[in-house]
């Protein structure tokens, strides 16, 4: 079976993860997104918010769940028996900044990463972009799946 995890805050979950994820699922026959969780790091949405957006957004996909892992990425892999890690890229500062992740987990374990391109429709997109909207009061609708928006709409 190859099961895969998807790594990352996810503060929140953009139209691009949700791209490279739904991409994702016709390699893997299980991705695990995985909300890594960093305690020196200040987060916008709170880490029980974070899981359920991303819940929400694959209510009816039961190839995809939902996990959070504290330690080293590769470590948690082995622990749920994952052999991929499947990242996306954007641009050459992620090309430049995954290469090194993904060759020093390469030399720690025998995981392998995948990487998927975005797509032109969501390249723009960063979980950064969409906080710094929301925390100048901007409508940052377009840019998220619906378990996220309709729960900007309510505040
Ligand atoms: P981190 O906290 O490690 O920066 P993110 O939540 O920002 O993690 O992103 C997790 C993964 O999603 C990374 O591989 C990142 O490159 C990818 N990603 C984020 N936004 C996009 C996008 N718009 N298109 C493609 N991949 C994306």
């Amino acid at each position: 079976m190859k099961k895969a995890i998807f790594p990352g805050s996810f503060d929140p979950i953009t139209l691009g993860h949700i791209d490279i994820i739904k991409r994702g699922i016709h390699l893997f026959d299980e991705i695990v997104v995985a909300i890594g969780i960093n305690a020196d790091k200040k987060y916008l949405f709170s880490l029980e918010k974070r899981k359920k957006f991303i819940q929400d957004a694959f209510s009816s996909e039961d190839k995809i769940t939902v996990e959070t892992y504290t330690g080293l990425t590769v470590d948690y892999c082995k622990s749920i028996k994952a052999n991929f890690i499947l990242r996306g890229l954007r641009n050459p500062a992620d090309f430049e900044f995954e290469k090194a992740i993904a060759q020093a987990n390469g030399k720690l374990s025998n995981i392998e990463t995948v990487f998927l391109l975005t797509s032109p429709e969501t390249s723009f997109i960063s979980s950064s972009i969409v906080r710094d909207i929301l925390k100048n009061g901007g409508d940052a609708s377009i840019l998220v799946p619906k378990s996220v928006s309709e729960s900007l709409n309510k505040k």
